[in-house]
């Protein structure tokens, strides 16, 4: 700043100056306290889940070898834990990188066989009933990430699972100047004023259900900064009580 100062050629343009600095000192106050935060709350996330294996795993030391229930239990729990752990170390590293570092590599595909592929993958892994709505053209031909895309729609079909009970859908169509994905669900939903706030880092409507549903509040804030990197529009709609649907637009 002083070096740029002594170039000013009028106290206007200093003054001008001044304030741009003003504005950086502000911006950069701002960025620094977010990052306070991301890292009180993601240490405070990991401190769970580490509490209940460090809990589990001194059960098992002093009674496990005396008790099958109580050995069964524990080990359920370190385990789901550890999946948990594992999850969001895989996020946050993700999301740690920020999307304009990473490595984007966009092809030619057919987006009907990537959809049909994915939710096939994803009924095989969680056995949950998946209706594929109404009739696929045979080919709509999109230009994107295909990986990022895949976790993209991972990460919606994974919260239709975790917070409905009953069968999701999943329709493919062409809106447009764009191919459109709904993946929906008449599960609990989200109100009107938690809707906002759900695409924030480690934020859940319900903490208890995210996490005995394997959530790590992290989903949605990593599905738009894929979105983001890969030109994709997400919109989310929801009613409390009656279920969501997640609408992700790919341009054709
Ligand atoms: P989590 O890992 O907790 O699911 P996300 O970032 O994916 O985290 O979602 C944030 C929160 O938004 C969830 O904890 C949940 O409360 C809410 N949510 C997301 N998707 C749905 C859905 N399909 N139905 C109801 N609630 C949802």
């Amino acid at each position: 700043f002083k070096r740029l100062a002594l170039k000013a050629e009028s106290k206007d343009e200093l003054y001008q100056m001044g304030e741009t600095f003003n504005h950086m000192i502000d911006l950069l106050e701002a960025n620094f306290e977010k990052q306070k935060l991301f890292v009180s709350n993601a240490s405070h996330e990991f401190k769970t889940p580490l509490t209940i294996i460090e809990s589990y795993a001194s059960l098992l030391k002093r009674r496990g070898a005396n008790d099958p229930k109580l050995f069964e239990e524990s080990i359920e729990a370190i385990h789901s834990e550890a999946v948990r752990m594992k999850d969001m170390t895989e996020q946050l590293l993700m999301l740690a990188k920020h999307h304009e570092r990473w490595d984007i590599l966009p092809s030619r595909f057919n987006l009907v066989e990537l959809v049909e592929q994915t939710v096939k993958a994803f009924q095989g892994a969680y056995h949950r009933k998946i209706i594929l709505d109404g009739d696929f053209l045979p080919t709509i031909t999109v230009k994107t990430d295909e990986q990022k895309l895949k976790q993209l729609l991972f990460i919606f079909l994974d919260n239709a699972r975790k917070y409905s009970d009953d069968m999701i859908m999943v329709s493919l169509g062409i809106d447009g100047e764009e191919a459109c994905i709904r993946i929906m669900d008449k599960g609990i939903g989200i109100s009107e004023d938690e809707l906002p706030k759900v695409f924030d880092r480690f934020y859940r409507v319900d903490q208890a259900r995210s996490r005995k549903s394997g959530g790590t509040g992290l989903g949605l804030s990593l599905a738009k900064e894929i979105a983001e990197a890969i030109d994709i529009r997400i919109t989310l709609e929801s009613k409390e009580g009656t279920g969501t649907t997640a609408s992700l637009f790919i341009p054709l």
